[in-house]
């Protein structure tokens, strides 16, 4: 007997901002018009693991090595996440960023300005210390890089309104869904779910993994797919600790980041609350734990001061943590995987590794590019 399942044209897995921003480029997109796009989330609500953990900071795409997709995705992306906040009234600010320094850092600095200019990051100025206390007069730099495309967003209110113009357009959003297994079908893909306490069996000709933290081991559940081209991805948490008060800052304030870009450095960041945030650091895990030791503070203290003596003054609490799904790289920083299932004869298939920051600044650009593998 053979039973018949529903069938969607095309299913993504992860409603974190990756998989929203797909969702709304496939469904704006003219050669999806009349398709069915499913989008399937293991919670109840979207954006609830990296997308609602992270510093919410409209990245200007300084750092990451020049060619890398991180790099020319940090800055289309940008420039595109700007326009749609603008248009879809999604709070965001132009805060503008400082990369400060200290004496011995110089050489440091002037390298990620070369950096930033070869990635094409425009308006980025050198200022001296006198223009740094005009800027932010309670830090203490010898120099510093001033970013003014810098900013910060609102994430969740991003999601939704991503999710909202993709369900506009169509888009079926299926909380409480967990992809199972995946099978290949003369349709393109059998797709197992857990919907609550019930299986759910649909067909999809095409298929996005989205599943951030996730995305490995969704990989593995598909069937026959090989090993060798899932990348080994490790998880590096990042906690934050919040100044109680007002803040006595008016923009992003970072040092210069850590060797191989491990993490930017225990930084400043706002929201749109107003409220100053101070992280996130660097741990590594074997498992998710989102816990945020309050031990921690002495050490969170001891960056800060280096750069804001007047920390001592304030109280610090700690406030929360998010998880970096890390590429592993011989070669230093790893980049975002966009992996085309062609390759490998999964055609229809797209995944997407070690998609860490920029990801959030990224978002819109990384849904151009899956949009178009999905035309393709
Ligand atoms: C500490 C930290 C700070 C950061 N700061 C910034 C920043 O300031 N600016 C910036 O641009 N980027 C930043 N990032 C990066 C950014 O947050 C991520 O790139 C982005 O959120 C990744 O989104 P995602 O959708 O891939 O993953 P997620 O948000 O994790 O979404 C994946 C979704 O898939 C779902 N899922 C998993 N498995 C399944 C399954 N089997 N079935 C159904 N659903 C499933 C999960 O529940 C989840 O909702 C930061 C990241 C971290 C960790």
């Amino acid at each position: 007997m053979v039973t018949e399942v529903d069938h969607h044209d095309i299913c993504i897995i992860g409603a974190g901002v990756i998989g929203l921003a797909v969702a709304h480029k496939i469904t704006a997109h003219s050669a999806f018009k009349n398709k069915t796009v499913v989008l399937l989330e293991q919670h109840r609500q979207f954006g609830q693991e990296t997308s609602s953990r992270n510093s919410e900071v409209i990245h200007a795409g300084i750092y990451y090595p020049a060619g890398s997709l991180k790099a020319s995705m940090c800055v289309s992306g940008r420039e595109q996440l700007y326009h749609y906040c603008e248009t879809h009234q999604v709070p965001f600010r132009k805060t503008g960023k400082l990369i400060i320094a200290g004496k011995s850092q110089e050489q440091a600095l002037h390298k990620i300005y070369q950096q930033a200019l070869a990635n094409g990051v425009k308006n980025l100025e050198s200022i001296s210390a006198r223009q740094i206390k005009r800027k932010e007069p309670l830090i203490q730099a010898d120099y510093a890089l001033f970013s003014p495309e810098s900013g910060i967003v609102n994430s969740h209110a991003y999601m939704q309104s991503l999710l909202h113009q993709a369900e506009k357009a169509g888009l079926i959003f299926a909380p409480l869904t967990r992809a199972l297994m995946i099978e290949r079908h003369a349709n393109g893909f059998l797709v197992e779910s857990q919907c609550q306490d019930s299986v759910y069996q649909f067909t999809c000709s095409q298929l996005v993994n989205a599943a951030g933290l996730n995305a490995q081991e969704v990989a593995t559940k598909i069937c026959a797919f090989p090993e060798s081209e899932i990348p080994t991805q490790a998880l590096v948490k990042g906690s934050y600790f919040t100044l109680q008060g007002k803040s006595p800052f008016h923009h992003l304030i970072y040092p210069v980041p850590e060797k191989n870009l491990k993490g930017l450095g225990i930084h400043v960041t706002l929201d749109m609350a107003g409220q100053v945030k101070f992280g996130p650091d660097t741990e590594a895990l074997t498992t998710i734990d989102y816990s945020i030791d309050p031990g921690k503070e002495e050490k969170f203290r001891k960056a800060i001061a280096q750069y804001y003596p007047a920390i001592s003054e304030h109280i610090l609490q700690p406030a929360y943590s998010g998880i970096r799904p890390k590429l592993i790289s011989k070669n230093g920083a790893a980049d975002f995987v966009i992996q085309n299932g062609k390759a490998f004869a999964y055609d229809g298939l797209v995944q997407l590794f070690g998609i860490e920051s920029p990801g959030l600044t990224a978002s819109l650009a990384i849904g151009d590019a899956v949009t178009e593998i999905l035309c393709q």
